[in-house]
């Protein structure tokens, strides 16, 4: 296993600067990158800092939101081979699905202001993909998330998710010009409803052998499943965070006004506690749920 040196971050951050000098660069390099077999290694060195400085996102929409399974914290953390997080390091990972929406500019502004990356797992069906460019221009990442939220739909059968996901990644590279590995699962990858855990098992084997990671999350504000206040979504993210350690990956919408509201505070939070902040890409420590 590599430890990443303090020095190598640095250099990793060094370069990836260099990287910004414009999104299309930005989009051909990491095009570039997909394809290269030494991508793995040359994103183990640059996820846990430079990683701050790069970027791509996306939106997703007005129309459904996530509506999830009970929360669960039984989880896998899966680390990119080659690739150790150095000792009392820690990181966080700011995930919103379901966008973009009218909301998502108000989003990326509270990111501009407090200069910290996140990444939006997008979907399709919905008036707002035009953000989709904004995000990426905000040096977010953008993971896909679906076409159509519908759970009964699009895990139907293999074939009808891959059709979803097809049509969102069409989107995203219509906006873009890149092509996402990065993916979260509609109610994540332990989603029962609509469902069953052996479909998402083979699920979640097959996008990984297609090239994919996905992603599911260990903290959860509960914006998409009615919590009422944004002082409510803060306390549930400061009790998971104690729990869950130092890979923390927030699930939040960009659906909800109260999202607007508590991000300042969710943000300052993890501040306070010394994480670093990074936005997702294939080779970033994946939270995966246990079933
Ligand atoms: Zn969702």
């Amino acid at each position: 296993m590599h430890l990443i040196s303090a020095q190598e971050l640095a250099n990793g951050a060094k370069e990836q600067a260099g990287l910004i000098e414009g999104l299309t660069v930005t989009i051909d390099l990491i095009g570039e990158l997909f394809t290269m077999r030494k991508f793995i290694a040359f994103c183990s060195t640059l996820v846990f800092t430079s990683m701050l400085f790069f970027g791509q996102s996306a939106f997703a929409a007005d129309a459904t939101t996530c509506e999830l399974e009970e929360s669960t914290l039984a989880f896998n953390i899966v680390y990119p081979e080659g690739c150790e997080i150095p000792e009392n390091f820690k990181i966080v990972y700011l995930t919103f699905d379901d966008g973009p929406t009218k909301y998502t500019p108000k989003i990326l502004e509270i990111l501009a202001q407090h200069d910290v990356p996140a990444t939006f797992f997008v979907v399709g069906n919905t008036e707002y993909t035009h953000y989709i460019r904004d995000i990426a221009e905000n040096s977010h990442a953008i993971g896909l998330h679906c076409y159509n939220h519908k759970f009964e739909q699009i895990y139907s059968s293999k074939e009808a998710y891959f059709n979803d996901l097809k049509k969102i990644d069409d989107i995203v590279y219509d906006h873009t010009g890149y092509r996402s590995m990065i993916i979260r699962f509609p109610g994540g990858s332990s989603i029962k409803r609509g469902t069953n855990k052996w479909f998402m098992k083979q699920l979640s084997s097959e996008v990984r052998e297609r090239g994919y990671q996905y992603f599911d999350w260990n903290c959860d504000s509960g914006d998409a499943n009615g919590t009422s206040s944004a002082s409510v979504a803060l306390t549930k993210i400061k009790s998971m965070e104690k729990e869950v350690g130092d890979i923390v990956i927030v699930l939040m919408h960009d659906t909800k006004g109260i999202t607007v509201e508590y991000l300042p505070a969710v943000i300052e939070h993890f501040k306070e506690l010394g994480y670093t902040f990074s936005r997702l890409c294939p080779a970033s420590p994946a939270v995966h749920h246990s079933w």
